[in-house]
C-alpha cells in the first residue's frame, strides 16, 4: 500500500515525534488595507462629490507636452512647471521642434525647476527617441514610454491615464502619504501601494482616482499638517492623529 504523502505545507516533526506530521505555522499575510470594500467605496464617492471632474493642473497641449511636462515635474510643483513650459510649449510642442530649438535653450527656459541641467537632456534625449522609434508619437505603451531617458513608472502611469484615459494610478508621495494615513492602501514603496490600490479600487473609480487622491493630499491630507477638520473622509480614514 503507498504510504500518504504530508501535504506540501506540512513538515515531519523532529526526532521524538517519528510518524506525525505537524503542520508548518501559516503564513501570516500582512495587512494592505484596513477598509472594508464598503469603505473604499465610500471614500471615492466622498473625493467624487467633492470634485466630480479632477483634472491635472500640469499645462499641456497634447501627449508630448504632457510628458515632457511630467517629466519636468520630478521634485518640482506643477506651478513651477507650468510657468517655465509656457513660453518652452509656445516655441516647441512637438519633439521635432524640440530637437530644433537645442539642449542650450531648452535648459534656459527651464533654469527655475529643479535639477534642470539633467532634466533639459532628458527632453533632449527623449525627443529625439521619439522622432527616431515613432515618428514623434508618444507611445501608448508602458514599456516603451519606461525605456525613454528620464521616463519612470510614475511618469509612464501619469501619461497612460490623462493622455490615453488609461485607469492606471501613479503613486507620488501625496498619494503615497493619503493612502498610508487612511489605511486604504498600505505599503513600503510606492509599487507596493500602486498594487493594493490596483486590487481594492472599485472599477467605477478608477480612471480619477490618480488624481482624487493627488488633489487631496495636495490640499487636505497635507504632510505636515492634514486638515482633518474640513477632511470630506474623516469618519473613514484611518489614522490616528487626526487634527481637529
Ligand atoms: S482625516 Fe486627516 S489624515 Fe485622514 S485623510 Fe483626512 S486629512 Fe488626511
Amino acid at each position: 500500500m503507498t504510504k500518504r504523502q504530508p501535504a506540501a505545507s506540512s513538515a515531519r516533526a523532529p526526532s521524538g515525534a517519528r510518524g506525525r506530521t505537524v503542520r508548518a505555522p501559516a503564513k501570516r499575510r500582512r495587512v494592505d488595507c484596513l477598509l472594508a470594500p464598503e469603505e473604499v467605496h465610500r471614500l471615492f464617492a466622498a473625493l467624487r462629490a467633492a470634485n466630480p471632474a479632477p483634472k491635472s493642473e500640469l499645462e499641456y497641449v497634447n501627449p508630448y507636452t504632457l510628458l515632457v511636462a511630467v517629466v519636468l515635474s520630478a521634485q518640482a510643483t506643477d506651478a513651477g512647471v507650468n510657468k517655465a513650459t509656457r513660453a518652452l510649449f509656445a516655441k516647441a510642442d512637438t519633439p521635432q521642434k524640440m530637437l530644433a530649438l537645442g539642449e542650450d535653450v531648452v535648459r534656459e527656459h527651464i533654469r527655475t525647476i529643479g535639477l534642470f541641467r539633467t532634466k533639459a537632456k532628458n527632453v533632449i534625449a527623449l525627443s529625439r527617441r521619439l522622432v527616431e522609434t515613432t515618428g514623434g508619437e508618444v507611445p501608448r505603451d508602458r514599456a516603451l514610454l519606461e525605456s525613454l531617458p528620464g521616463v519612470g513608472r510614475k511618469t509612464a502611469n501619469v501619461v497612460l491615464n490623462v493622455a490615453f484615459g488609461e485607469p492606471t494610478i501613479a503613486v507620488d508621495t501625496h498619494i503615497f502619504r493619503v493612502c498610508n494615513r487612511t489605511g486604504l492602501a498600505i505599503g513600503r514603496t510606492p509599487l507596493e501601494v500602486e498594487r493594493v490600490l490596483e486590487r481594492v479600487v472599485p472599477d467605477e473609480f478608477r480612471l480619477h482616482a490618480h488624481h482624487w487622491l493627488i488633489l487631496h493630499g495636495r490640499y487636505v491630507c497635507k504632510a505636515r499638517r492634514p486638515e482633518c477638520g474640513r477632511c470630506p473622509i474623516r469618519e473613514i480614514c484611518r489614522y490616528p492623529d487626526k487634527t481637529v
